[in-house]
């Protein structure tokens, strides 16, 4: 906007560093840089912005992760940020409907129902939710931490108590540190992994790296693109992963094919391991898998011989089931046994940012601590996450009002009719969101939430994704969009009101990112005048004494913490509970004679989020059900027929997709779609992974049939 002498702003010192002079002008536009939040990844971006709107986006280039590119969603930012549904005033619910309230009375009735309740049912009455977005930005999860303890509850439910937090532990409990696979790899195991879809740099630097001689390996029941440029295929039975990653290590242990110096110097347990796995032969995983014998030994020889290999395995199709800790675990060992932990190209740990802590102690266990331990605890360091599974049946006895930022639990949580019920009879739902979404609608309070360009933020997880020890800022290049607010101050002003303004003493967004960076060398000033981001450290592949902070130290084949938690302390094999071959069969085979797998990724759309985008809904109009030809003659099926998908918890509709291309007898479904497409209306809350409480998304029975 033009200020009152006429003139447009100056743009601000940091915003077009390192951009060419020629887009710069005093007058606007300017560019400025940014990491994209619309999914994990945070590609670097360059906004350039005109009367105070963003008016183009464009990838950043020399960033290292996307050097110049975006992927579809990156692209719609703008028609995101400016989509006409967004939310620009606080909204009540009165009889049903929503009615526009200010600030101050929303606020004031949300503390005024807040200390009924912290007086009524104690503070863990109230819980927390931030989904995936919630929790990539870093300041929306950690403020809500700091807001969840000091009103004095421990219930934090994200998309962690569902998602990547599992494999994360399983790799602590393994190596005492995160160990990352890195994305230049000489040979990429694609493991229920579609990068195509669901990892935008990962499948840049895949198709570099393939012009340069790195191979391919693709597991997955659905022939990916990929696939047809792989060395080896192979199509999987959902949810038996494990089984496979058992049979490999019996093939690397017993062909001699593992890295002895590496085994013998780095690790505890391996003698225990080559007893256990004898009975896992390629010949027992065929049965239960459906892959070939051979195939599992061509993999694990080519796998094993290979120096800078890595195992990338889908962000949750190794854990959404039955077996999830042990896949989990049986992966980081198969990746250890070959020695390709700290060489370029493997698993690598990578220097971690220590950044000051914004959230706060807080008081109690969350609900799941005591049912499962692990997820909670380890070796005394705790952990905020409590299991997303309980909740419908904590609801109302030990859960009666939830606070969601950023998230959409209602579809992207385990069963939403089930979730969508207990939402029912909840006090208080209130939901600080950009639109509003199905979670929305049960609130009884919409606050209208800043898009990531209006609001201070820090990008910092490249690290944890990718292995790159990279930062930038995610400055506010624009102003609040109507009567959206902050989180921060948000939570302020409702601290305020609840008498514990004191823990929110920020005075603006950008002071909460220079106390995060103060411990940094690579502090709020430094990356100021470094907008376009840096290295905050080099990698140092070197193994020393320390490098694994297991109470060994070394890296634990054999885990004393699962054995103290009553688990199998080497890996194991569990069936999926609604499986061909599980436990409940006999109950359910009949009516739902098929193997279903949910959460199918859509390059289009992240989960829940921007179904709502015209240009992207033109790439994906729709969700579909995939199948092979044989199950869909089976079942009277054909290519583009409406179908009803149905499990023993709920019916989806949407369109058959008929490819030669899915393994035969299994039907897979995308997730985040609304309504009748939503996924998790099939998904069972209490069918759940026995050591963390995951859901099992990635082996049901389900049926179909033409709508
Ligand atoms: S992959 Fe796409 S949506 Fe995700 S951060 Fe990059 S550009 Fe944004």
């Amino acid at each position: 906007m033009k200020q009152s002498d006429g003139q447009y702003p100056m743009p601000p010192a940091w915003a077009a560093t390192n951009i060419e002079e020629d887009d710069m002008s005093d007058k606007g536009p300017y560019k400025a840089y940014s990491g994209c939040a619309l999914c994990y990844h945070s590609c670097g971006v360059e906004v350039t912005i005109e009367d105070g709107k963003a008016i183009k986006v464009e990838g950043q280039k020399g960033h290292p992760l996307n050097d110049g590119k975006l992927c579809p969603k990156g692209q719609a930012m703008i028609e995101h940020l400016y989509h006409p549904d967004r939310l620009k005033y606080p909204l009540k619910k009165v009889n049903g409907e929503f009615v526009r309230v200010s600030w101050d009375q929303a606020l004031s009735e949300i503390a005024e129902k807040l200390d009924k309740l912290r007086n009524e049912y104690g503070p863990a009455a109230l819980a927390f939710f931030c989904g995936s977005i919630g929790v990539e930005n870093l300041e929306m999860i950690s403020l809500t931490h700091r807001f969840k303890a000091a009103f004095g509850s421990p219930n934090f439910f994200s998309v962690e108590s569902i998602c990547y937090r599992m494999r994360i532990r399983a790799r602590q409990i393994t190596f005492g540190k995160y160990p990352v696979e890195e994305m230049d790899s000489k040979l990429y195991l694609l493991w229920g992994h579609n990068p195509a879809a669901s990892d935008f740099p990962l499948s840049l630097a895949i198709e570099e790296n393939l012009k340069k001689g790195s191979k391919v390996i693709v597991i997955d029941p659905r022939r990916i693109p990929i696939a047809d440029r792989a060395e080896i295929y192979t199509p999987i039975r959902p949810g038996t992963d494990g089984a496979l990653a058992l049979a490999m290590i019996n093939v690397i242990i017993n062909e001699d094919l593992y890295d002895k110096k590496f085994v013998e110097e780095w690790t505890y347990g391996f003698d225990k391991l080559v007893p256990h796995v004898q009975k896992y032969t390629p010949e027992w995983a065929e049965k239960i898998t459906g892959v070939k014998a051979d195939v599992t030994r061509k993999i694990a020889r080519m796998f094993a011989t290979t120096r800078g290999a890595s195992i990338f395995h889908g962000t949750c199709t190794q854990d959404q089931c039955a077996n999830g800790s042990q896949n989990d675990r049986a992966l980081a060992i198969l990746q250890v046994l070959t020695g390709n932990i700290n060489v370029p190209g493997g698993w690598v740990i990578s220097p971690r940012l220590r950044l000051n802590d914004v959230s706060l102690p807080f008081p109690g266990k969350p609900l799941g601590a005591e049912e499962y331990p692990l997820f909670y605890e380890l070796w005394g360091r705790t952990s905020p996450y409590a299991v997303m599974n309980m909740v419908p049946e904590s609801v109302p006895s030990k859960i009666r009002a939830f606070m969601v930022a950023g998230g959409n639990p209602l579809v992207t949580m385990p069963d939403s009719n089930a979730l969508r019920e207990a939402f029912e009879k909840l006090d208080l739902v209130v939901v600080y969101e950009q639109f509003l979404t199905e979670t929305a609608q049960y609130a009884h309070y919409v606050l209208p939430a800043l898009n990531q360009l209006e609001f201070w933020g820090l990008a910092y997880n490249y690290n944890v994704c990718h292995c790159l020890p990279y930062l930038m800022l995610r400055p506010a290049l624009l102003p609040p969009y109507y009567e959206c607010r902050s989180i921060r101050d948000y939570y302020t002003d409702l601290a305020n009101r609840l008498g514990f303004g004191d823990k929110f003493a920020w005075e603006k967004d950008e002071d909460v990112v220079r106390y995060e960076l103060e411990p940094c060398a690579l502090n709020f000033d430094a990356l100021m005048a470094r907008p376009e981001g840096a290295i905050y450290q080099e990698k140092d592949y070197t193994l020393r004494q320390g490098s694994f902070a297991t109470p060994t130290g070394k890296i634990e084949i054999y885990s004393q913490a699962f054995a103290d938690a009553g688990h199998d302390p080497l890996p194991t094999y569990l069936e999926p509970s609604k499986s061909p071959q599980g436990r409940r069969w006999a109950e359910l085979g009949e009516k739902y004679p098929l193997v279903l797998a949910t959460g199918v990724r859509d390059f289009y759309f992240n989960g829940a989020m921007l179904h709502n985008i015209k240009s992207l809904q033109t790439w994906s109009p729709y969700p579909k059900a995939e199948l092979g030809p044989e199950t869909a003659k089976k079942y009277n099926v054909a290519n583009g027929d409406d179908v009803i998908v149905e499990t023993d918890r709920g019916f989806v509709k949407m369109k058959a997709s008929v490819d030669e291309r899915v393994m035969e007898g299994v039907v897979l479904v995308p997730h985040g779609w609304p309504e009748e497409g939503n996924c998790n209306r099939l998904t069972d809350c209490n069918a759940r992974e026995p050591i963390m409480g995951y859901p099992e998304w990635k082996g049901l029975l389900c049926s179909i049939r033409k709508a």
